[in-house]
């Protein structure tokens, strides 16, 4: 706890993190001290955690670093993070992200940018960039974020560490912030598979909190970490071909291709026919999601509630016009419109359906691979301001991410090189859904 905190204050200009629970954490070290000492101490003993600013934590400030949950505490904590504690965890502090976990940037955060460590002038990535950065500059040992589009596994690539997202419905999302609740899923950050694969075993599984969540037994995913099966690899052609994607990132991640190929797995080229369709799907769909979950930040029951009213739609309008930043403000209003009975059928009933065939499709190719590997982004970390005046070009930077999140398969992105400049190159791999545990093993031999 020493040693994080040291760090988080010599790195404070990096902007990782919203808050510190200096006092709680030391806490929580002594009390772990005592368990080692009686033999009573869980799987995660003295591991420093740090929370995305999305996850409830009882009796602390959670404000999806938004301004319209200003003021506002959790009255619960959620059940990932009861997991963590009830193993021993000890939680260091709150993180910065992209308002309502909404950016591939952390640039959308009401609390500023977060600083990549590897080049300030740069991007960590987003949304959970606050969380990226705080395990790339050793300011905590891993971090909780959420992934809804790519939001654990493209910062990771920003920030050269491990990103992981579990199969939709592996980890209950009580106490998680909804954003787009069809995709959001709670992610890991780790400086390697294997803390990862230990995390998911301690907060996955059945809870009576989350209605959505899998039934099915937890694996001991960090018993399970080494294989020497040989595996049938599927590249998708179409990524590789694709016009935004940076020459370096591209050439690496074929490296990998070839050095998988050497050691004797089966590496075949596959054919991804609706690569254009991912991100307007994912952002028709999102929006649509988003424009409902957030209709409940009112003025009347959280947080923060303009001084300035008159009458009851008065509050709620100044409320969200001042409470909500640019970015959400355009998605709320991106999703109400294709909602709106107009445009249902055109937009939302179709992106529903193109969803189903990306689903389909994906499965399909996981039926006949093990694993499908791509470039976690097309780009490494792109410059603070280079992208923010264009929403488009913003939404590109998801484009190799949303397909795990529309299809609800396991994905995970793992640091594979670095480009002349020296920012970091991540490797994305997918498999079917519940086979999690294949993922960190493959990763790891990988690695
Ligand atoms: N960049 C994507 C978006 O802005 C992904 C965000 C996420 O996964 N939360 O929606």
């Amino acid at each position: 706890v020493d040693y994080y905190l040291q760090n988080i204050k010599e790195k404070a200009n990096l902007n990782a993190f919203l808050e510190i629970f200096e006092e709680e954490a030391y806490a929580q070290a002594d009390a772990v001290d005592q368990k080692l000492a009686n033999g009573t101490a869980g799987k995660l003993a003295g591991m420093v955690i740090g929370i995305k600013d999305v996850l409830a934590y009882e009796g602390h400030a959670l404000q999806a670093s938004s301004q319209i949950l200003n003021g506002f505490k959790s009255l619960y904590t959620a059940t990932a993070v009861q997991r963590l504690l009830a193993e021993d965890a000890i939680i260091i502090g709150r993180q910065n992200c992209d308002e309502f976990a909404m950016g591939a940037s952390n640039e959308n955060s009401s609390f500023g940018n977060v600083l990549n460590a590897d080049d300030t002038s740069r991007v960590p990535g987003g949304s959970s960039g606050g969380s990226a950065v705080a395990v790339q500059a050793d300011l905590c040992l891993a971090s909780i974020g959420s992934d809804t589009g790519g939001s654990v596994r493209q910062p990771a690539s920003f920030c050269g560490v491990v990103g992981f997202k579990p199969t939709y419905s592996r980890i209950s999302r009580y106490g998680l912030i909804a954003y787009a609740s069809s995709f959001d899923q709670i992610g890991l950050i780790t400086k390697n598979v294997e803390d990862a694969a230990l995390l998911l075993e301690v907060i996955a599984g059945k809870d009576d909190y989350d209605s959505t969540v899998s039934q099915r037994e937890v694996p001991a995913y960090s018993e399970l970490l080494s294989t020497d099966k040989t595996y049938k690899i599927g590249y998708i052609r179409d990524c590789f071909e694709s016009e935004g994607l940076d020459a370096e990132v591209k050439e690496s991640i074929l490296g990998v291709k070839d050095m998988l190929k050497e050691a004797g797995h089966t590496v075949e080229g596959v054919d991804f026919p609706y690569l254009d369709y991912m991100v307007p799907t994912y952002y028709i769909l999102t929006t649509a999601e988003a424009s409902s979950n957030l209709g409940r930040y009112d003025g009347v029951k959280y947080g923060f509630r303009s001084g300035n009213v008159t009458d009851l739609t008065s509050l709620y309008k100044k409320t969200r016009s001042e409470g909500f930043g640019a970015e959400v403000q355009r998605r709320i209003m991106l999703g109400t419109f294709v909602l709106s009975a107009d445009y249902y059928d055109a937009y939302y009933t179709k992106a529903q359906k193109v969803r189903r065939l990306i689903k389909e499709k994906t499965e399909e190719l996981l039926q006949q691979y093990d694993f499908l590997i791509l470039p976690t982004a097309p780009t490494t970390a792109f410059r603070i301001g280079e992208n923010s005046e264009n929403p488009l070009a913003m939404y590109l930077a998801d484009i190799f991410t949303v397909q795990a999140s529309l299809a609800g398969v396991p994905a995970i992105s793992i640091p594979v090189g670095r480009d002349a400049k020296g920012l970091s190159i991540g490797l994305q791999l997918m498999t079917r859904s519940f086979e999690d545990s294949q993922l960190f093993a493959f990763s790891n031999y990988i690695l």
